[in-house]
């Protein structure tokens, strides 16, 4: 299949958007990537993990104590990816290319390949958003039915209630198969990945098998099968689900669309930028402990229209992009809370699993 193509950008409102986001950065002088709120959060995020890892393995905490550590860590290792592994890749962490690579990499310490979360996410997810049969976000198929060209099952009747353990084993299946999928088949969804080099194949096997050590063998030989065992799963499949929860916010409500991009070579209707924001939704935006958690992964609007400007100045920018949007008649999504986000997205599974078709 070859790539989707969009419409030339209408330079009133692509145009009055980068220029009232240059002005703003320019007139305060602030540079677009982290600053020290981002820094001191990752120092945060990196402390608190090596101290859970240390407290569980080198001092062996079991019980009930041990067991929350495990849950804790979940979030722990969410958060990381959301703030520094997400900033990294997107060059966004750091004005310095190479603390943007070392963020990047905090992704292959907790065993997932940046070089692969780098082609799926920055170049074809931020690229093809919500585009049927190109984004690989919205493709679960057959277990899910995210949206109308996929194909329907009977079980996808009941889809809203089976997610919950499919999200839980997302981190897991991602780490041990996805990853591997993506490695041998070449491709990301119908896309061809970029050729690895030889480096790059020796990262990949290379961290794979420091996970390896690190999170399975060393731990176990530390705490003993059993122990490990349940912490282990306490932790990948906490994670599962915070990562999962936040992304199909993102993508995949009633408020979002998805696209069919038809044709030869096939045709997205929109520009960029609109299509963009028709494909995105933001959830409790006015919540401060989910921005600080989620690294603007709340602030989708402003991620997707702006990838390579920090998380950390999407709740300032967010107040010009909806003043244009508002200005040009272009639909800004927004879920003030994040359980009705939540619902919205149950929601959706649930009409996608009836069998019928309700939006497009
Ligand atoms: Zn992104």
């Amino acid at each position: 299949m070859s790539k989707p193509k969009f419409v030339q950008p209408s330079l009133t409102f692509t145009q009055e958007l980068k220029a009232r986001i240059n002005e703003y950065f320019e007139k305060n002088n602030i540079a677009k990537t982290g600053n020290w709120n981002l820094y001191s959060k990752a120092i945060i995020l990196i402390v608190a993990v090596i101290a859970i890892y240390a407290a569980l393995v080198f001092f062996k905490v079991g019980g009930i104590a041990g067991w929350s550590l495990c849950v804790l860590l979940g979030f722990v290792a969410a958060g990381i990816g959301f703030n520094i592994m997400h900033d990294g890749g997107h060059g966004s962490f750091s004005e310095n290319k190479v603390m943007n690579k070392l963020a990047s990499y905090s992704l292959d310490v907790l065993g997932a390949s940046s070089f692969m979360w780098n082609m799926k996410h920055n170049v074809i997810h931020h690229t093809y958003t919500n585009i049927e049969g190109v984004d690989d976000d919205i493709s679960a198929e057959p277990f899910i039915r995210m949206c109308k060209s996929q194909p329907y099952y009977k079980m996808h009747r009941y889809q809203h209630i089976y997610i919950w353990p499919l999200y839980s084993i997302l981190y897991l299946f991602w780490v041990f198969v996805l990853d591997f999928k993506k490695y041998f088949s070449n491709k990301i969804g119908p896309i061809e990945i970029s050729p690895m080099s030889t480096k790059d194949h020796l990262f990949f096997w290379g961290t794979k098998l420091v996970y390896l050590f690190t999170f399975i063998g060393f731990p176990m030989y530390q705490v003993g099968t059993i122990a490990w065992v349940i912490g282990f799963f306490t932790f990948v499949l906490t994670t599962g689900v915070v990562i999962s929860i936040v992304f199909q916010l993102a993508h995949t409500v009633e408020e979002t669309e998805m696209v069919l991009a038809e044709g030869t070579p096939p045709k997205v209707e929109d520009e960029w930028t609109k299509h963009q924001i028709k494909t995105t939704a933001n959830f409790a935006t006015h919540n401060k402990i989910i921005n600080w958690f989620t690294g603007g992964l709340n602030f989708q609007v402003e991620h997707h229209l702006f990838p390579r400007i920090s998380h950390i100045h999407y709740p300032a920018i967010s107040k010009i992009i909806k003043e244009v949007c508002v200005k040009y008649d272009v639909k800004y999504n927004e879920y003030k809370y994040m359980y009705k986000a939540i619902g919205s997205h149950i929601r959706h599974l649930k009409s996608m699993g009836s069998g019928l078709v309700p939006k497009f």
